[in-house]
């Protein structure tokens, strides 16, 4: 028999790229989820490639964030979910700052609360964003892919998903569900993160509602 959870409280982190529409139904416990921007600009790929320090094409990653962001909102207030943006560095006339006890009042008032421009510092990544704006619950990372498998499934036809897996195993094999940074933040403070694939129709809610879709990573 298959575990059941609820969680009070969930982030759902969902990647630049994964952002091609999915509806999301009878959203009860309070979520709130943090972009990220890859579909539109990635700081550790440009950099390099046009001569661009690394830090300022993080901030421009960051910025991809806060559009990917503006996008959600707008989508999910047009099927009549309410939500707030709150920025990781000041945008005043757009969003509003981060500001966690707020953050934690808009949820209480069933507000979904998205999280932009990630850490707010170049070198980190919006899982590392879920990770320290989570600090509590559960990280569930939409993807888009069912899990975390045992080898690339891309290479590999016979690569397993596995169920569950502990950090341990996340980080000595070295296995790519997300950066050490997050992962090891999710560790020392005991959250839980579900992987799971955001295609696939009614996985968010369920993610959300505490079924067991993709793969677990905890203890
Ligand atoms: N970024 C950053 N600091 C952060 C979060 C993001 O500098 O705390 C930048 C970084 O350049 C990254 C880009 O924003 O490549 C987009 O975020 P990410 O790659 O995490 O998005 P995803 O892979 O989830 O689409």
């Amino acid at each position: 028999s298959k575990p059941s959870y609820k969680w009070q409280r969930v982030l759902l982190k969902v990647s630049g790229e994964a952002l091609a529409g999915d509806h999301t139904q009878n959203i009860d416990p309070k979520v709130a989820i943090v972009v990220g921007g890859g579909n539109i600009f990635r700081g550790a790929s440009a950099a390099g490639n046009s001569g661009l320090d690394r830090s300022s094409a993080d901030y421009i990653g960051m910025l991809a964030t806060v559009m990917n962001a503006i996008f959600l909102q707008a989508t999910m207030e047009s099927i009549g979910i309410p939500t707030r943006v709150q920025t990781a560095f000041r945008m005043s006339e757009v969003a509003e700052p981060y500001i966690r006890r707020r953050a934690v009042r808009h949820l209480e008032k069933g507000r979904v609360v998205i999280f932009a421009a990630g850490t707010g510092n170049p070198f980190f990544t919006t899982d590392t964003a879920a990770a320290l704006r989570c600090a509590e619950k559960v990280v569930l990372k939409a993807t888009n892919v069912d899990g975390v498998y045992d080898d690339n499934p891309r290479r590999n036809p016979n690569a397993r998903l596995l169920d569950t897996l502990t950090y341990q195993e996340v980080t000595s094999k070295d296995l790519s569900v997300m950066d050490m940074t997050a992962i090891t933040l999710c560790q020392e403070n005991n959250i839980p993160v579900v992987v799971f694939n955001l295609n696939q129709p009614g996985n968010i809610a369920k993610a959300i509602q505490g079924e067991r879709v993709g793969t677990l990573i905890g203890g």
